[in-house]
């Protein structure tokens, strides 16, 4: 192989996102497939790569929860999910056999989190938080340049928060905890309260002031964890006209003032959009290259 190539995966729940990108992280081609069962949608992948030849490394953004411990027999295995037929289900093994090759494993919102860190909206920062909300929520950081890994991943979208005072009796749509971040703020927990979306409810509806109080909690939370440089908001919540304002003005009011950071100028839409995610794919593989 003369040029290293890099295969990229975007793992989702509803659609897998594959790329190949040369060292310069240009895409010279990429598909989506959609996520069905474990065996047809990693058959399939396989198959996509397989016909596009061989690879330096292989970078994995995928939907969590996932092994990251490359000391556990289930590394790179998807863990215990509201998806149940992807429990258990092994997304790196076939690949490292098929491939020979590394085959380095993150959260899709981790990846999101570097690849924002090194080419988007957190360039230059030394703590960069990416969150997104949308059909669930998920929360990935930066921190100089590498991604925050404990025990597992972060799993920030299962903050728990205080609750809105107009919003006491909901339970919540979490199945793990009710009302954690994203068993109030999610699409799905939207519609369950309001029966539309954010965006299709009108402006001066309670919802946005609710949603965005959330929201706001969960920033102002995270700098008193972080302090981060950026915390960058997306997801298809996130697309709702005027909320990541309402989030701002809100933030800015809860923090009294108090931390280094001024929350309206931390917080920030994505920069690199739609590519957010293969990037972040390809900024793990790039991780496993030699310099
Ligand atoms: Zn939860």
């Amino acid at each position: 192989m003369n040029e290293p190539r890099y295969g990229l995966i975007e793992a989702g729940g509803t659609k897998f996102v594959l790329g190949v990108a040369d060292a310069n992280g240009t895409i010279l081609d990429r598909t989506r497939i959609p996520t069905l069962m474990p065996d047809e949608t990693i058959g399939a992948m396989l198959e996509w790569f397989g016909a596009r030849g061989a690879y330096s490394a292989i970078g994995l953004a995928t939907f969590g929860p996932v092994e990251l411990d490359p000391a556990s027999p289930q590394w790179g295995h998807i863990l215990t999910t509201a998806k149940p037929s992807w429990t258990g289900a092994d997304l790196a093994g076939p690949l490292q056999r098929r491939f020979a090759c590394p085959v380095i494993v993150d959260t899709d919102v981790n990846g999101a989190a570097l690849a924002e860190a090194t080419w988007g909206a957190g360039k230059g920062e030394q703590v960069v938080l990416y969150f997104t909300i949308g059909t669930g929520v998920g929360g990935g950081a930066v921190i100089n340049g590498r991604t925050l890994r404990g025990k597992g991943h972060p799993e920030m979208g299962h903050f728990r928060l205080p609750r809105h005072p107009d919003d006491l009796n909901y339970a919540g749509k979490c199945p793990f905890h009710g009302d954690c971040v994203e068993g109030l703020t999610a699409g799905p927990a939207i519609f369950d309260r309001w029966g539309k979306t954010l965006s299709d409810l009108p402006a001066d509806h309670p919802a946005h002031d609710i949603i965005s109080w959330y929201i706001a909690q969960l920033v102002v939370s995270m700098q008193a964890i972080f302090e981060p440089g950026k915390l960058i908001l997306g997801g298809g919540v996130m697309a709702t006209p005027g909320l990541i304002d309402r989030v701002r003005e809100k933030a800015v009011k809860l923090g009294g003032g108090y931390f280094r950071s001024d929350a309206s100028a931390m917080i920030s839409a994505p920069g690199l959009g739609d590519n957010a995610g293969l990037m972040g794919a390809f900024a793990l593989a790039q991780s496993a290259a030699p310099e």
